[in-house]
């Protein structure tokens, strides 16, 4: 018996607006083949290794001190990352770093959203961002994509226009369809805008398309990139999120956020593991490569995958997409049902976890 285990979720004085809700998250299953959450599939390097460990270690040292609040040298250092990547000079007063970019996002709803304000996304997209839009009391306003999953930005830029929502999302490479938006598509997107958007560039590395960095010297007052360490970083488990936008964001930022929200040890981390930034990113023109083999063979079993700018594959069709799911996990393979109706998104592994994707996908189709 677990003390207090009498007592249920119902009885608890929870928030009207949260009752009845589940958490986000996708099922942690024991599967041999894990292709559900658009992890890098390689571990890091040796030497990485080796250099995040020395990092912390020396930070163990004095961890009777709090950190540094406003994390300088990480901010800087992740400017110079951005900096090199996108060919826009920015410096350390651009950036702002949390536990994950799920944190960036909650503190940009914390700030610019809230009750009485709206956010507004183009569904299907990353759920987190209603989910973080509820949990900060932000109206959520759906604006639809195309049928075939691809943004119209003239039809979003009018829906904004219309709507003026506090904040925009766009997620480019968009999760869980895959793909990305062109400058020109953005910049309508922003001058329709009265407020703030968000660029949500998670799977920015793996896009052929230029980063939204390219508009911020344009549109200073509303342009937000949000970028993770999570995906082509191969730094998930490290939680570090972090964002791109003028300073005075960042000052406003600053009055949301937790002080000593980022640990010693998470930034110390972080910037040991972004002086191996190439060794990393190194396995993006695999995971690319494979992306494009993944697609291939899943046309050629009679799948339709969507076509992908990022390290994912949204496809379909099936007669009943969670059946399917279920099948994958008895081959021994876990992708994510994200719930839309005929589809499911499988990640792109090593190659022979792909193939082991591939095999359990011939099966499936017959
Ligand atoms: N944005 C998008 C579009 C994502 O897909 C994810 C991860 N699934 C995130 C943000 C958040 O990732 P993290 O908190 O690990 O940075």
């Amino acid at each position: 018996m677990t003390v207090g285990e009498e007592i249920t979720l119902e009885q608890l004085p929870l928030r009207e607006d949260l009752r009845g809700g589940s958490p986000y998250g996708a099922p942690q299953l024991d599967v041999p083949i894990r292709l559900n959450t658009n992890e890098n599939p390689y571990p890091p390097p040796p030497e990485l290794v080796a250099d995040v460990a020395e990092a912390v270690r020396r930070e163990v040292e004095s961890l009777h001190r709090y950190p540094d609040r406003d994390a300088v040298a990480l901010r800087e250092d992740l400017a110079d990352y951005l900096s090199v990547s996108t060919r826009v000079v920015l410096s350390g007063a651009n950036l702002w770093a949390a536990n994950g970019s799920n944190e960036v996002l909650q503190q940009i709803l914390q700030a610019f959203g809230g009750p009485g304000r709206t956010a507004l996304g183009f569904e299907p997209s990353y759920s987190m961002h209603p989910i973080i839009s509820a949990g900060t009391r932000t109206d959520w306003v759906p604006a639809p994509r195309r049928a075939d999953f691809s943004l119209d930005t003239e039809a979003a830029a009018r829906v904004v226009r219309e709507r003026r929502p506090d904040i925009v999302f766009v997620t480019s490479p968009n999760n869980p369809t895959g793909g990305s938006i062109p400058l020109d598509g953005l910049r309508g997107v922003l001058e329709a805008a009265p407020g703030i958007v968000v660029v949500d560039e998670a799977y920015a590395e793996f896009s052929s398309q230029p980063s939204a960095v390219e508009l911020l010297a344009e549109f200073p007052a509303r342009l937000i990139v949000s970028r993770t360490m999570s995906k082509a970083f191969a730094f998930a488990g490290g939680r570090l999120g972090y964002l791109a936008a003028a300073p005075a964001i960042i000052d406003a930022l600053q009055l949301v956020r937790l002080p000593y929200h980022l640990s010693k040890l998470t930034q110390a981390a972080a910037r040991a593991a972004l002086r191996h930034a190439d060794a990393t990113l190194a396995s993006v023109h695999k995971l690319a490569a494979e992306r494009d083999r993944v697609v291939e063979s899943l046309l050629g079993l009679g799948f339709t995958p969507v076509p992908s700018d990022a390290n994912f594959v949204l496809f379909g069709r099936f007669a009943d997409a969670p059946a399917s799911w279920k099948s994958y996990v008895d081959h021994g393979v876990l992708i994510r049902d994200v719930g839309i109706e005929g589809h499911l998104r499988v990640t792109i592994g090593t190659p022979e976890e792909n193939d082991a994707f591939l095999e359990a996908s011939k099966e499936i189709s017959r």
